[in-house]
């Protein structure tokens, strides 16, 4: 029995996430005294795989260019069943907690997303989870014969384990999908909320739709995605895809900027993991400057201009 971690990439690219995972599976094989195997779909580079302990890269190429929930979900159980895997890891990412529950339910097997650190044991298998909008931890006993851990983003870190790994490519066949392999739409060159390290966020402070501007200047200095509290996708100043909280996307960043929010809890229950916070609002009382790492008690409207220049100017040193 083997650990089998999916490597989720974009445009032939590994994700920052499928390196914490591929740490994380390390950990776990080691602690279940067994071999780390790593499939990869239309991947990146194996080699970057073996500088986090991939044993195995399992390579599937063929013409999907899109991610499809169904046939990823049945390359894995294909792979699963010939290698004999017990324990299949997943990062956090959208692509990871779709793919979580279809899994589990094509393997039998349990699945536990929001895994926080190492396993507690291994018989029997229990995990730490963050639950509740990360209020509270949990215990997790998964007692079926396959399992499924899906780890949270930023909560195990990336080891280098070198090994000399092999590369073995895999030929799956896929099942009937309505969905065509299409081209996927060339990027626009904006950082994308889920896989972002540093977030630039937005609320009710910024008044109106017109005053964005300033908010991706900063963002693109920083390379950061953007991002908002939820009375602002519902005005529909920006998109509902950018809606982060409770009720809106969860994210887990280093560095999350937060203009003219509140901190209500329902917005902090969606962004609180992140690692650094910075909170600009114009009222010293606002509830986020109590889980805020750094304060700045002024007008968005005079810092952020000044904070983008600055940035700007240090950029250039
Ligand atoms: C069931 C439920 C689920 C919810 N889910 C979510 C969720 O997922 N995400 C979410 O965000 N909210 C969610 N909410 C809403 C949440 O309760 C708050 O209403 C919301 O987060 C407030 O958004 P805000 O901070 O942008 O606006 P406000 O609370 O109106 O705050 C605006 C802030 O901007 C500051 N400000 C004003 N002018 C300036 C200026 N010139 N410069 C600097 N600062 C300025 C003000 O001092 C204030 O603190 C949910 C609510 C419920 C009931």
């Amino acid at each position: 029995m083997s650990v089998l971690v999916f490597a989720d990439s974009s445009e032939n690219k590994f994700k920052k996430t499928t390196f914490e995972a591929v740490s994380y599976g390390k950990k776990v094989a080691e602690l279940l005294n067994t071999s780390l195997i790593v499939l990869t779909i239309n991947g990146g580079n194996a080699t970057e795989l073996y500088t986090y302990g991939a044993e195995t890269v399992v390579e599937v190429k063929n013409d999907l260019k899109i991610f499809n929930t169904k046939a990823y979900a049945s390359i894995i159980k294909q792979v699963v069943e010939n290698k004999g895997i017990d324990t299949v890891i997943l990062d956090s990412s959208v692509n990871g907690l779709t793919l979580g529950a279809f899994l589990s339910v094509e393997l039998e097997a349990g699945y536990v997303s929001n895994v926080i650190g190492e396993p507690l044991s291994t018989s029997p298998f229990v995990v730490k989870r963050k639950v509740f909008s990360n209020k509270a931890l949990a215990h997790t006993e998964i007692s079926t014969s396959k399992r499924i851990i899906g780890i949270a983003k930023n909560s195990f870190g990336i080891y280098e384990h070198k090994v000399d790994g092999k590369l073995e490519s895999f030929e799956a066949t896929l099942p009937e999908l309505n969905v065509i392999s299409k081209e996927i739409n060339k990027a626009t060159g904006k950082v994308s909320l889920a896989d972002a390290d540093i977030v630039v966020s937005g609320g009710r402070g910024m008044k109106g739709a017109e005053n964005w501007g300033m908010l991706e200047e900063l963002a693109d200095v920083l390379g950061a995605a953007t991002a908002c509290s939820k009375p602002v996708s519902d005005l529909h100043w920006r998109p509902h895809s950018e809606h982060v909280g409770q009720t809106g996307k969860p994210i887990s960043c280093n560095l999350y900027i937060a203009v003219g929010i509140s901190g209500a809890i329902q917005h902090l229950a969606g962004v609180n993991s992140s690692k650094v916070k910075v909170v600009i609002n114009n009222d010293k009382d606002a509830p986020f400057f109590k889980s805020a790492d750094y304060g700045i008690v002024g007008d968005a409207f005079e810092i952020v201009p000044q904070l983008t220049e600055k940035l700007k100017e240090f950029k250039q040193h």
